[in-house]
């Protein structure tokens, strides 16, 4: 089978699908694979062939797209409508010669959805975050309800749709490209145990299990106990590294830190601590005791395979979401306080008591069940059989 994924370049929505991608190529289905130069490499190693998006972005100067998706819905549907209609003519053309028998398409990389709707193409999401409806929306901060009165009321946005509209794409609304109802064929990276209302779903949701890759540059254990530090690769928050460094540095711990987007001023820092700007995370969580992470799916997923548990500190309303769920699982504690004696404190507490670490190795446990690379394939399988 012919396959088109499609995904925005990003890491986070990005790696959950090598697995399945090479899964898939190993067989002999074919990929083609819509991203970005930045991730070209990546995918190319797992047989897909690789589509450049690059030069086909919208126009978003002197804005802070990354840092602003997450956080403002308006302009994140602005920027889906300015995207689809950059990418519409070279999209078309690939979709043309390719002739696939099934889209997939990151659940936002909105303009993978609106492709199959052009070209009546059957669609599946792939959602490398919970997947949300009406129930488990409720984890976030801004619910689904809040959402759609935002939505509707921007006059803005309809007259974007419009446009769509005049080039072939037969949407109505815009929560239509933006939800995923009971009937969109979805895989989630994830396990029904850590999705919130898992039973809320219909049977059209395949539930994978998170997607590991292999540690491929082992690091060094040296000391009793080790503290892993990350905010994952879009986020900026230097401030939480400097007070992690006052408040950890000359400890007995030894701290890793990824800085990924940020900075700081690492001229004096103790020698317990070790600073890059991106590590082999595989292979830091396998000898981390604990992970203060920024919950992003992935890094939170990755970290409770490893039965590492977290000290949470969302700033999205999504990971806000992941948070939540990892406090009422019990396998990690919310950072309040961003001073050095809340970072000291909260750090005693996840390493000294076993309660966190033994819910840590419960969702573990969940999550080595779930079948993986090989059930999304299946799946994808029977679905193009069944059309
Ligand atoms: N990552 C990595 N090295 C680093 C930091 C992050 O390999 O130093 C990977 C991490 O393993 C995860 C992804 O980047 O797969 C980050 O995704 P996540 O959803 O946690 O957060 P995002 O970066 O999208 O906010």
């Amino acid at each position: 089978m012919k396959i088109a994924w499609f995904c925005i370049p990003a890491h986070g929505h990005t790696n959950p699908t090598l697995g399945v991608v090479k899964e898939l190529t190993e067989v002999g289905h074919e990929v083609y694979y819509f991203s970005f130069g930045q991730f070209r490499e990546k995918l190319e190693k797992t047989g897909a062939h690789f589509i450049s998006c690059d030069g086909y972005e919208p126009d978003m100067e002197g804005e802070d797209a990354a840092e602003r998706v997450g956080k403002d819905m308006a302009f994140a549907t602005e920027l889906l409508v300015k995207a689809t209609l950059a990418l519409d003519e070279m999209v078309s053309e690939k979709i043309k010669e390719i002739n696939p028998d099934l889209i997939v398409s990151d659940s936002v990389a909105f303009w993978g959805k609106l492709t199959a709707m052009k070209y009546n193409l059957p669609y599946v999401s792939s959602t490398t975050t919970f997947a949300f409806n009406k129930q488990s929306s409720k984890y976030m901060k801004h619910g689904i309800g809040e959402l759609c009165k935002m939505l509707f009321s921007m006059p803005k946005i309809n007259r974007h749709l419009k446009v769509l509209r005049k080039h072939g794409y037969p949407v109505k609304n815009i929560l239509e490209i933006v939800s995923n109802d009971n009937e969109t064929n979805t895989i989630v990276y994830t396990s029904k145990d850590f999705q919130p209302c898992a039973e809320t779903f219909s049977e059209k949701y395949c539930f994978i299990g998170p997607s590991i890759r292999p540690v491929e540059n082992s690091i060094e254990k040296t000391r009793e106990l080790t503290i892993y530090i990350s905010m994952g690769t879009v986020m900026k928050n230097p401030d939480i590294y400097q007070h992690c460094i006052e408040a950890l540095g000359n400890t007995d711990y030894q701290v890793i830190i990824s800085l990924g987007e940020n900075t700081i001023d690492n001229e004096q820092v103790p020698d317990n601590i070790e600073i890059y700007d991106s590590v082999d995370q595989m292979a830091v969580l396998s000898i981390a005791d604990v992970f203060l992470t920024h919950c992003g799916m992935n890094s939170t997923s990755e970290a409770l395979y490893y039965q590492v548990p977290l000290i949470l500190s969302p700033q999205t309303p999504e990971q806000g979401a992941v948070a939540k769920r990892v406090q009422e699982l019990g396998a990690g504690m919310m950072l309040k306080k961003t001073d050095v004696k809340g970072i000291k404190s909260t750090f005693e507490e996840v390493l000294t008591k076993e309660f966190y670490k033994e819910n840590a190795i419960r969702i573990s446990e969940a999550f080595k069940k779930c079948g993986g690379a090989k059930e999304a394939r299946a799946y994808l399988e029977r679905l193009v059989e069944d059309e």
